[in-house]
């Protein structure tokens, strides 16, 4: 399997290139934000605790999308690789991926980082939020709040995934072609070098 988690703070484009991703290289896009997104809109009980969280651009609980990661993993346990997009996005995750990772006698091969300016990343979110309705990013401050939070939990995994040397960074500035050339060729390495090793 080949393993991919694409980082970044909210409005970075991870879930856009994720994607394209998934389908250039016949990956398994897993979003918690997605699957969150479908648990609210059924109204099922998971859905309703998610809410709680992601209306005011909180976390949801570490055990429950470590617990959807699980169950997504073993439901596609033939599948040729995964990109992660949102997840993980603390260190309690992290580590509980890491853990969950060895167990399924897999490994992550890279994080990809997309880089974008703060002020980029608040008037990308404000024009995805006119044109999908989106209640985390229609308000400005829920917006805020999540770059915020992005800052002080998520940021950490920086150091979390450079020390296990699979961090990378890409610049996530210019138009959708742009940035996907530019992940497609880090992911055409990374294969590269796995294929040599
Ligand atoms: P996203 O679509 O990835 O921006 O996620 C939308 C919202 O879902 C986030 O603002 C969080 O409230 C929640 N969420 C998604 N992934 C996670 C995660 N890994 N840990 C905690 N909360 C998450």
């Amino acid at each position: 399997m080949f393993n991919i988690v694409l980082f970044g703070a909210p409005g970075a484009g991870k879930g856009t290139q994720a994607v394209m991703i998934a389908e250039n290289f016949r990956l398994i896009h897993l979003s918690t934000g997605d699957i969150l997104r479908k648990e609210i809109s059924t109204g099922s009980e998971l859905g309703e605790l998610a809410r709680q969280y992601t209306d005011k651009g909180e976390f949801v609980p570490d055990k429950v999308v470590i617990d959807i990661i699980r169950s997504q993993m073993e439901q596609n346990a033939d599948a040729e690789g995964f990109i992660f997009d949102g997840f993980p996005r603390t260190i309690a995750q992290a580590e509980a991926f890491d853990a969950m990772m060895t167990n399924f006698g897999q490994r992550i091969s890279a994080v990809l980082a997309l880089e974008v300016e703060t002020e980029e990343l608040v008037k990308r979110l404000q024009i995805r939020g006119e044109s999908s309705g989106r209640a985390d990013d229609l308000s400005i401050d829920v917006i805020r709040n999540r770059i915020k939070v992005y800052n002080n939990k998520t940021k950490p995994l920086i150091d979390y995934y450079s020390i296990q040397n699979k961090f990378q960074h890409v610049d996530g500035s210019g138009d959708i072609a742009e940035i996907s050339e530019r992940l497609t060729a880090r992911i055409v390495d990374l294969k590269d070098q796995r294929s040599e090793s």
